[in-house]
């Protein structure tokens, strides 16, 4: 039942210091989301081990090329492997029209493209399936752009296996019982749920805050995630130029991570001006102790974790 984030590029703007730029992959229950493509990051997928064609969401944050230009690449790799399962992506406006003129003169796909406009001011249900719900973020960028929480949808209580068998359950009473139904025995007595079942680990979340300004409205949307990968493209020196261009410090993005009450902070989107990192962990490390360097081919697991 894993839930783990693969990074494939945590640099700003351009490659730089063996550091690609934006893209990542969020590994849900064995479902694949990719989040950004930023140039190279098929070229990451091979080199971490990430099986393209499992991908059948993609979320882009917004239309800076460090978060697209590795796209219409990927696609055409999902193409000359005769990929015929459609392929749904959630971005801003504008990124359909970029994508098809691209196409147009490059040649078609050999799987539909199905492309979901997300409202970059709303904080909203965008996408969900079986295991997961995502909601937009907004964010306060030089572009319309949205960050992303996904949400693990609540498993059912799991059976007691002993209980089966002293009570003689049939397996046909079993999913009622794993959603939550007591039984009752043929002389008439009820046994109740609690007694029959144990409660289902709690759902995990991720929230993915790229590109972003210091902007505390996050807090309360990501209030108690378990891990938050927050832009942190420059350290304290540099924060009027952080405030100018739209992006947050290594410090600004642990003040979120401390007051939404994140399980863990992974720092990232670093301005390609640095090439030692050290100074973003010790500055983040001093407001949200729990903080980690998101670099290239690191993965961050979100284990299970029993409800309290
Ligand atoms: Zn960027
Ligand atoms: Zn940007």
């Amino acid at each position: 039942m894993r839930f783990e984030l693969i990074l494939l590029g945590t640099n700003s703007a351009l490659p730089a210091f063996g550091r690609f730029p934006s893209a990542q992959v969020l590994n849900v229950q064995e479902n694949h989301y990719l989040i950004d493509c930023g140039e190279g990051a098929q070229i990451r997928m091979d080199e971490f081990r990430v099986r393209r064609h499992k991908i059948k969401q993609i979320f882009i944050s917004h239309l800076h090329g460090d978060h697209i230009y590795g796209l219409i690449g990927f696609l055409s790799s999902l193409s000359l492997s005769d990929r015929t399962a459609p392929m749904d992506i959630f971005a801003p406006l504008g990124l359909e029209e970029i994508i098809r003129v691209q196409l147009k003169y490059a040649g078609g796909l050999s799987f539909p493209l199905r492309f979901h406009t997300t409202d970059t001011e709303q904080h909203r249900l965008i996408f969900e399936n079986a295991s997961i719900e995502v909601y937009s973020l907004p964010l306060v960028h030089r572009a319309p752009a949205s960050g992303f929480l996904f949400k693990e949808k609540e498993r059912p209580r799991s059976m007691k296996a002993e209980k089966i068998e002293a009570y003689h359950i049939p397996y046909s009473d079993i999913p009622a019982i794993k959603n939550g139904a007591g039984y009752k025995l043929p002389d008439g007595q009820f046994i109740s749920n609690e007694e029959l079942t144990w409660p289902p680990p709690a759902p995990r979340s991720y929230a993915y805050c790229s590109d972003t300004a210091y902007q505390e409205a996050l807090v309360p949307l990501i209030q108690g995630v378990d891990l938050l990968y927050h832009e942190s493209t420059f350290c304290e020196d540099k924060r009027e130029q952080a405030a100018l261009t739209g992006h947050s410090t290594a410090h600004q993005a642990a003040t979120i991570a401390k007051m939404a009450g994140a399980g863990q902070l992974a720092l990232g989107h670093y301005s390609s001006r640095y090439q030692n990192l050290e100074p973003f962990l010790k500055e983040a490390r001093a407001v949200f102790p729990n903080t980690e360097l998101g670099l290239d081919g690191k993965v961050f697991e979100v284990p299970l974790k029993k409800k309290l």
